[in-house]
């Protein structure tokens, strides 16, 4: 693959930064540590610290796919897609997200703050640590980010050229391929262990289930409700605990932003969260760590609406009214619900898994799996009735007793 521009090392990092006007005076590069931290699937990030403290991070997206290498080629163009959600996000609600410092969109490079000392939430999560506040801080960021970037805030016109600006097709394919498409049918991307097949067997075999992915793609694709996140799981926030002992958080890589549905970024964390709890309940991780993530997704919701009711009070334009707006959080709740189903379900059959569920023992991992694929079926196919993230939760809990009651589903079982 011939590459057009030169691709960033640790080495070349602080001569890089030298010679970028808009970096100057940020860290000193002569004292400069870098290291690529390279967890991601798609990008490098480098981060860096001065011997005075001074940190930077920078990160320049590959014309491929990382995870899977030059095979799967990907338009480097993503970056500004980042830089747009970062400055988006900067505008609406700068306190949840790193400072952004810009991008180089020759090099496809993005600078921002290095969050030094902070971690990805979801290893947190996996090692049963509780952050308290977190929840609520990203359901305010969701907030945030749609409401000013929706027509709700924006003059009809800017809102339009905005929508136009932000269209990133070849991300939005890896989420309707990944997400809405393979985990329901043979497809090379996917897998899972030989004891959870009649689990996914019933999942395709599931006409009901098939339409209603249908229906939360064809939302995902054609509801351009305002400049969505749309890859927020909890790899996608950092967080630390402050000195009163609460939880702090940022949220980081949006290069999947684009104008979408808005249930689509709290059903991303809501996904996510499930797989949380199945670890949770499988590992019995003690009572207080299992009744603080029993009702994080009612903490994100809640902050959800509360913002967007803060918000509401500023909207220019009245002919969006307070009982549209009762409406409005109505079918968010069913989508963020839907689409919580979702994304968790293609985290445990197809591409890009979490470790939620990967790193548990063998028989633990069958349960889990059980557990996400059983609930997420039914937050799909049932969102509308269910209505409440209250009553997703209920769902999780009786999938709970049931996979305990009756084991997971064996290859002979009626399905
Ligand atoms: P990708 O798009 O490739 O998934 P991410 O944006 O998720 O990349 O970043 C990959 C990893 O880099 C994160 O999991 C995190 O550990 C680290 N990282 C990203 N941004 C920052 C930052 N601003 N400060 C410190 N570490 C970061
Ligand atoms: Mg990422």
């Amino acid at each position: 693959m011939a590459i057009d521009y030169e691709i960033l090392t640790a080495e070349t990092v602080p001569a890089y930064i030298d010679s970028n006007p808009n970096l100057a005076g940020i860290v000193n590069t002569s004292t400069l540590e870098v290291a690529e931290v390279g967890d991601g699937n798609l990008n490098l990030v480098f981060v860096c610290r001065d011997a005075d403290g001074n940190g930077i991070c920078l990160k320049q997206s590959l014309p491929y796919v990382r995870l899977v290498g030059e095979a799967w080629p990907l338009t480097p163009e993503r970056v500004i897609a980042e830089a747009r959600g970062l400055a988006a996000a900067a505008a609406a609600t700068p306190h949840l997200i790193p400072a952004y410092y810009g991008v180089d969109e020759e090099q496809h490079v993005l600078a921002m703050e290095n969050l030094m000392g902070w971690e990805i939430w979801r290893g947190k999560l996996n090692d049963g640590f509780i952050h308290r506040g977190v929840g609520a801080m990203v359901g305010e960021y969701v907030a945030n980010l749609a409401f000013t970037t929706s027509v709700f805030a924006l003059d009809q016109m800017e809102a339009k050229d905005r929508m136009v600006e932000a269209v990133n097709p070849e991300l939005c394919r890896i989420t309707e391929d990944l997400v809405f498409t393979e985990p329901y049918i043979e497809h090379d991307n996917n897998s899972f262990v030989d004891e959870v097949a009649p689990e996914v067997a019933a999942l395709r075999s599931d006409e009901r289930l098939r339409a209603e992915v249908g229906m939360m793609k064809y939302k995902f694709m054609t509801a351009a409700e305002a400049l969505i996140h749309a890859d927020l799981h909890t790899g996608s926030v950092m967080v630390m605990t402050k000195d009163d002992g609460s939880g702090d958080a940022r949220v980081i890589d949006p290069e999947f932003a684009y104008y979408g549905p808005v249930g689509f970024d709290l059903g991303a964390l809501f996904g996510n969260y499930l797989a949380a709890r199945a670890r949770a309940e499988v590992l019995g991780r003690p009572a207080e760590f299992k009744e603080w993530l029993a009702g994080i997704a009612q903490e994100t919701w809640d902050a959800f609406e509360a913002e967007m009711r803060r918000l509401w009070a500023t909207r220019p334009d009245e002919t969006w009214t307070e009982a549209f707006l009762e409406s409005w959080l109505a079918q968010i709740q069913k989508d963020a619900i839907g689409f919580g189903g979702c994304k968790a379900n293609r985290r445990v059959i197809g591409l890009a898994k979490v470790s939620d569920i990967e790193t548990l023992p063998p028989d633990e991992h069958i349960k889990a799996a059980a557990i996400v694929l059983r609930t997420a079926a039914v937050w799909i196919k049932d969102r509308n009735e269910l209505a409440t993230v209250a009553a997703s939760n209920q769902v999780f809990d009786d999938t709970v007793t049931a996979v305990a009651r009756d084991g997971v589903r064996k290859p002979d079982s009626e399905i």
